[in-house]
């Protein structure tokens, strides 16, 4: 099986001394290493931001005289061979941490995920799942996780938003050029494709197998655009998320069982089968078919392959999990079940669950009662969840339900802003990343002086306020833009304010609208004299989600109004390359989910690594990590009555607004105009948060907790 590429496509060729950008480029570990994508942003800036960061997209379209140059610049080759040297020295590392600490554990961890969010030019996720998927793929590299991951490639991906002049939602619908990206199609050594095959009532689908390299960690995405594949099913893996139940089903079979051959195609013998979230719960039964193809009974193969199984629930309400009507079931399953030598209703009691619409098919229950290792994401949701679940374990008292929690972490390097890593490395030492969950290193934080952090602090926000800015300009220019929605999209950023940044799914628990509850006090907040406030929001809704859609309209409505003085904006087409600016040049974070149900959240991690201050309700993640001293609460730490939560978090949400940010961030500035309570706050939060909410401390505890028990 082979599938690595060195060259381009389409023949472009690069000049000898700098021909390895092609396999750079084949390669996203420069996703998250600045001084790799200085081989490219280096060369041309402009172009880089206008390809949206594609290496392939980028060396296409720059002049082959320009290229020859570069190849010839003394400068721009010791930058060149430096890069390398990291790469291979990366690549080729015998001693991960994963290696000093396991050295006697052989066997791989498959992790399965409907999305995975890489980088913004593959818009292969919706939100944060995806984007931990990612971070989870890329510090497995960095740590030496023997881990791959699997998934589904969609020919469409996820849509991109445009906002109406009234505020609707509009989603459009590109496909991805494939070509264009670090995709490589698994083939026979004799170059034909190689497919793995699942049937289906109506017949066999084919998949195709591409490969991704996340620095040392493969990904392996599942296509069924093939031609001998009936036209239904070659759009089966055209959208992440399609509203049609009968095309979900089919993805999550397709994800679940055509995910376990793939791996086998591929000659992977896992020890550990990691299913992110329930649409890849199929795979427990796939499993245990392979053992009762080689005469195992059912049962005893559920429950041999149990033990090596780890599920993580992402879902703190019962309605928002994944669950099928039995009749689909019965529609797309029915020729399996002869494989598992067993009968319809033993096949439909594996994931029984009453809900409000009558008995149907749950895929968290099929995970849950067949997996050993079961975590949720926070300490918060580990407690949500046990009673959740409970009727699974109906002997058991809710204390004693067997699923753990696992919180949160974010890959620093993908959301560091580089100013930032370069004052840690001058502070603490090269090699800082390397104790990244070290809370002993970030002692050293009080050794940056102050001055020095806020004003990389002030950089990041200007650098965010030009690009958001010049994003509307091209916009505006491309055409289809009323005036209103240039200023409504950031034309009047100021980057000497306050600013707050609101950006995530618009799903209505996360109550988009809470800070603009009493628009009138708001206004009253925001435009008071010498001291401003600006609020960024961002993100898109589900396009079957109306409710959220309506909610997106209702902010955009408020953020057009000229009494704020385009001091609310909102940015269309919320991605990772928007939440890369906004995390790193916001000074608030905020996020104002009704309690609890924030499974985790991530995104307030992102910014506190980039010296933001959170400012949110005391759920998920947050929760844990607010110590009083490294940002800001919402509301209280208990469970308020419904009726009433609204009311309470926005009074207390303005209140602390009032009384506390505004004040710690304008007055108090000494003489170089640095405001050095708030500065003292700002290194509170990165002294605590970046540590403990890394991924590098998640997946020592993804090994510790759940891989090891699982290989054993
Ligand atoms: C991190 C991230 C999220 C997750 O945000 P939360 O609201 O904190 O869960 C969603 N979308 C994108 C693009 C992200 O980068």
């Amino acid at each position: 099986m082979t599938t690595f590429k060195t060259t381009l496509p389409d023949s472009l060729v690069l000049p000898q001394r700098i021909n390895r950008l092609a396999e750079l480029s084949y390669n996203l570990w420069w996703v998250w290493n600045p001084t790799a994508q200085r081989l490219f942003n280096k060369i041309d800036s402009n172009l880089w931001e206008r390809v949206n960061h594609n290496p392939f997209l980028f060396l296409r379209q720059i002049p082959n005289s320009v290229l020859t140059h570069y190849s010839q610049d003394g400068q721009y080759l010791a930058l060149y061979d430096q890069v390398f040297q990291l790469f291979d020295q990366y690549l080729n590392n015998k001693n991960s941490w994963f290696a000093e600490n396991y050295p006697k554990e052989g066997g791989t961890i498959a992790y399965f995920s409907m999305e995975f969010g890489l980088h913004e030019t593959l818009p292969i996720y919706s939100g944060g799942l995806g984007v931990l998927s990612g971070d989870h793929l890329k510090e497995a590299s960095d740590m030496g996780l023997p881990l791959v991951g699997v998934g589904l490639l969609y020919t469409e991906g996820y849509f991109s938003q445009r906002i109406s002049e009234d505020g609707w939602q509009e989603s459009i619908n590109n496909p991805i050029e494939f070509n264009n990206l670090p995709l490589n199609i698994v083939r026979h050594p004799d170059g034909s494709e190689l497919y793995i095959e699942v049937e289906f009532p109506d017949g066999t689908v084919k998949a195709r197998i591409w490969e991704l390299r996340v620095g040392r960690t493969p990904l392996f995405l599942l296509d069924t655009n093939i031609e001998s594949n009936n036209p239904q099913i070659r759009q089966l893996t055209t959208r992440l998320y399609w509203s049609d139940i009968n095309l979900r089903v089919m993805q999550e079979v397709l994800l679940g069982v055509g995910g376990v051959r793939a791996l086998r195609a591929l000659g992977y013998k896992p020890t550990a089968w990691h299913m992110n979230e329930g649409h890849a719960a199929f795979m427990t039964v796939e499993r245990a078919r392979e053992l009762v193809a080689t005469g195992v009974p059912f049962e005893a193969a559920m429950e041999q392959c149990k033990a090596s199984n780890i599920f993580t629930t992402h879902t703190p309400v019962p309605a928002g999990n994944d669950e099928f009507p039995l009749w689909l079931v019965d529609k797309y399953l029915s020729t399996y079940w002869p494989q598992l030598n067993i009968s319809r209703d033993t096949f439909i009691d594996l994931a029984k669950h009453h809900a409000n619409w009558g008995e149907s098919f749950s895929m968290p229950v099929l995970a849950l009662r067949y997996s050993e290792g079961r975590n949720a994401v926070s300490e918060l949701h580990g407690s949500v969840s046990r009673k959740m679940w409970n009727n699974i374990w109906p002997d058991r008292d809710v204390h004693n339900v067997p699923i753990t929690h696992v919180t949160n972490g974010v890959h620093t390097g993908t959301w560091l802003a580089r100013r930032l890593g370069n004052l840690y490395s001058k502070y603490f030492g090269a090699n800082w990343q390397d104790h990244i969950d070290d809370p002993e290193m970030w002692v050293k934080i009080k050794d940056i002086p102050n001055n020095e952090l806020w004003a990389v602090r002030n950089h990041l926000k200007r650098k965010m306020t030009l690009y958001f800015q010049e994003r509307v300009r091209q916009r505006w220019i491309k055409g289809g833009y009323h005036p209103v929605q240039v200023i409504a999209s950031g034309a009047l950023l100021d980057p000497y304010v306050l600013t707050i940044g609101f950006a995530r799914r618009f799903a209505t628990y996360k109550r988009a609208s809470l800070v603009m509850d009493d628009f009138d006090r708001l206004l009253s907040i925001i435009n008071q004299p010498n001291r401003p406030v600006q609020i960024i929001f961002s993100g898109k809704a589900h396009p079957a989600d109306e409710p959220g859609k309506l909610l997106i309209q209702e902010v955009y409505r408020a953020v057009k109004k000229a009494e704020n003085g385009g001091r609310i904006v909102f940015l269309e087409d919320y991605d990772m390359n928007v939440a890369r600016y906004l995390v790193q040049g916001v000074d608030i974070w905020m996020n104002t989910p009704k309690r609890p149900n924030e499974a985790s959240g991530t995104s307030g991690m992102k910014a506190a690594a980039n010296g933001a201050l959170n400012f949110s309700v005391l759920d998920g993640w947050w929760r844990e990590a607010y110590n009083g001293e490294n940002g800001w609460a919402i509301g209280p730490d208990s469970e308020v009555p419904d009726a009433v939560q609204d009311h309470t978090d926005v009074e207390s949400l303005y209140n602390t607004l009032e009384k506390e940010i505004i004040p710690l961030y304008y007055e108090n500035r000494d003489t170089d105009d640095v405001p050095n309570p708030w500065v003292t706050r700002v290194k509170a939060s990165l002294s605590t948060v970046t540590p403990q909410f890394s991924m590098r401390r998640m997946l020592k505890e993804y090994t510790a907790k759940l891989y090891i028990p699982a290989m054993k």
